[in-house]
């Protein structure tokens, strides 16, 4: 049955109980989601807020490059899976790159791993890039090339979840999936003064109810991003802005001055810091670079040989023995060269980075799957972590000295 049929069922103003739309990955035709929230808009306000919304989304959404190619599902799955947990402004020369280099998903499904994670190199988060190319492979031999139209079967390729799916079905394929990211929870959690954690995976449900309930099934693709676009450029983290917001008739938060309550947050603890010593190993005018396992954190990157820091050792000695485990080769540290701190998603690591020449022992890898005697050239070749990138630069100004 059409969600819209039974608007006016669900927004009446009292209960608690909610029937919202059926969720297709669930075996369950009908999802009930209990709320303790009074019920917040009705039939005649959604239609409203939608129309509203969208004339706005029309005039002032932002010309970004993969907003011309919505007839191309391709050009949407990798815009889709760049964006997640990246701002927009970031993503835009990674896109134009990489669409550059692999125009379709068949040039994608033939390219050489190394060369997508080259091409993906500074996004971050590379078992996306990894998945990306794998389920190129399988979309190329098992669907001939052509994206499956349907939300199941593309929701099982690697790497696609709820979101991924929603946004490609709606935006691609005009079917009605809600997508919900970091924007859409905040513009809900304001226009409804929703109490849900927003960094709470237990409430991720509970906004992908209410965004199901609010989108227009008649434009799904165009409603999606416009809540998108609404979050991201004008019901902003900090300072909403809303006397520009399309939304504000129906916006609790706003009427109640209160946009700054919401979205409530769980407080987390601050990311654990983790102590690395990494070594620049020199042999012949060239310098040892492994290659780490394809699975897990940074999988398939190149990087210069190291490992953490004991509790009960320095940085200095920590380069010379990781260096012995996990590639066989004795070397002595000629100077401290570099120092760098980087965040990941869940830690963050200061690095502490040395010079090293050579003692004894040819090289057994231990962990990495490869290893090369790199020259310049290939360190601008080779996909490395966004760490050894920071220092990358300033090895290749002391090669050249
Ligand atoms: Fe956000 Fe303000 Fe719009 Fe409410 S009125 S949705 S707080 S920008």
């Amino acid at each position: 049955m059409c969600l819209m049929k039974r608007l006016p069922c669900i927004f009446l103003d009292t209960p608690a109980v909610y029937l919202v739309r059926k969720i297709p990955i669930s075996n369950r035709s009908i999802k009930r989601i209990r709320m303790n929230e009074s019920v917040v808009m009705k039939p005649q306000a959604v239609k409203s807020f939608r129309k509203s919304l969208l004339r706005w989304y029309e005039r002032h959404h932002r010309a970004l490059p993969w907003r011309g190619l919505q007839h191309d599902p391709y050009a949407v799955w990798v815009s889709e899976v760049m964006l997640q947990q990246t701002r927009v402004q970031s993503v835009v020369p990674f896109f134009e790159r990489f669409l550059k280099t692999f125009p379709d998903i068949v040039h994608l499904a033939r390219a050489d791993l190394q060369d997508v994670l080259l091409a993906w190199e500074g996004m971050g988060y590379y078992a996306r890039a990894r998945n990306l190319h794998q389920a190129a492979k399988i979309v190329v031999s098992r669907y001939g090339g052509k994206l499956p139209a349907s939300f199941i079967d593309f929701y099982k390729l690697p790497g696609v979840g709820d979101y991924i799916s929603s946004a490609v079905m709606s935006i691609a394929f005009q079917q009605p999936y809600a997508v919900v990211d970091g924007n859409v929870k905040r513009v809900l959690a304001r226009l409804f003064e929703l109490d849900w954690p927003l960094n709470s995976a237990a409430s991720h449900k509970r906004f992908k109810g209410m965004a199901e309930i609010l989108l227009d099934p008649e434009v799904p693709g165009i409603f999606n991003q416009a809540v998108m676009e609404l979050g991201a450029v004008v019901c902003a983290i900090k300072h909403p802005l809303c006397r520009l917001c399309p939304g504000r008739t129906w916006c609790r938060a706003f009427l109640s001055d209160r946009t700054d309550v919401y979205p409530r947050r769980i407080q987390r603890n601050p990311l654990p810091e983790h102590r690395i010593a990494v070594g620049v190993v020199f042999k012949n005018g060239r310098v040892l670079i492994t290659r780490r396992k394809p699975e897990g954190l940074l999988g398939g990157l190149w990087e210069f040989p190291g490992g953490k820091v004991q509790a009960d050792e320095d940085a200095e000695t920590a380069c010379i023995r990781e260096i012995k485990e996990e590639v066989n080769l004795v070397v002595a540290v000629e100077k401290p060269f570099a120092k760098v701190k980087h965040a990941y998603t869940h830690f963050k690591i200061v690095m502490d980075v040395f010079l090293c020449r050579m003692v004894s022992g040819s090289v057994h890898l231990k962990g990495p799957v490869d290893y090369r005697w790199a020259g310049p050239d290939d360190l601008l070749r080779f996909p490395f972590p966004g760490a050894n990138r920071k220092f990358i630069p300033q090895l290749l100004g002391q090669w050249s000295a």
